[in-house]
């Protein structure tokens, strides 16, 4: 295997899965760190931040700091603070994407005629009150985002649950509207942040994740080398009936340094 300047190592299913850390994953990171490599986190989920991330994967002993990682509540966040800053927001969503965006002194709707964007995430505490809250915002015309429009989520213990896109088929269901963005994986802008953080281009850096449809698309769409591993929700079958064909296809992420 090729040797890359900055890797970009999605989390779920790649490193770890819920509480247990894949098995070599500490050691390709420790050594990929002492060869100089650069080296980013990814989440797609926005239920937690990026400092629990962050310290999820030093008790799990890779040391790692909330700059280390991405997630798509930061992704969602930056791009409102961009190109939105004066929006007022409705969020469905959990607090940790809510603090996200407080933190970085966006402002939310109290009213639904004064909503701007509804973001739409993954949220537990979905309830009837926050969809007739979204539904009158985008009546009255409220654009919709989204962190991210994934089927499931898989949550501590393993567990998976319905994600954001139950939430963005109801509000379908009711307003005929969809998202006009997805922030999260595979948006190019996912990578883009990557790959600014690292200070390397895109060619130089290789994405590492075990969903085709999201790690291995963004990174062919973003220049980059692609690998795919088996330890997550792909299987060898599906790879193999799939357009989406990745540079590597990897029993683990262990073998990023095997032979190496
Ligand atoms: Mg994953």
């Amino acid at each position: 295997m090729e040797r890359f300047k900055g890797y970009v190592l999605d989390l779920d299913g790649t490193i770890y899965r819920g509480p247990y850390l894949m098995p070599g994953a500490r050691e390709v990171v420790a050594e990929l760190r002492k060869r100089g490599c650069k080296i980013v986190f990814l989440s797609n989920k926005a239920i937690q931040t990026r400092v629990d991330y962050a310290e999820k994967l030093t008790r799990l002993g890779i040391p790692a700091t909330p700059e280390d990682v991405i997630n798509s509540s930061l992704v969602t966040v930056d791009y409102l603070r961009r190109e939105q800053p004066d929006a007022r927001l409705y969020i469905i969503g959990e607090p940790p994407l809510i603090k996200e965006a407080l933190n970085a002194g966006l402002r939310l709707a109290r009213q639904p005629e004064e909503t701007d964007i509804v973001v739409v995430s993954f949220d537990r505490t979905f309830h009837y009150g926050k969809l007739r809250f979204a539904y009158n915002a985008i009546m009255k015309g409220a654009r919709i985002i989204a962190t991210n429009a994934d089927r499931t989520c898989p949550v501590e213990g393993g567990e998976e649950l319905p994600d954001a896109a139950s939430i963005i088929a109801a509000l379908k269901a009711l307003t005929d509207k969809e998202p006009e963005l997805i922030l999260g994986k595979p948006s190019p802008r996912v990578l883009e942040m990557a790959t600014s953080r690292m200070g390397l281009k895109p060619s130089e850096c290789l994405m590492v994740g075990d969903r085709l449809e999201t790690d291995i698309v963004m990174g062919k769409a973003a220049g980059m080398k692609t690998a795919l591993v088996l330890t997550g929700v792909t299987r060898r079958e599906q790879l193999e009936a799939s357009d989406v064909k990745p540079d590597y296809v990897l029993d683990s992420v262990a073998e990023l340094i095997e032979g190496a």
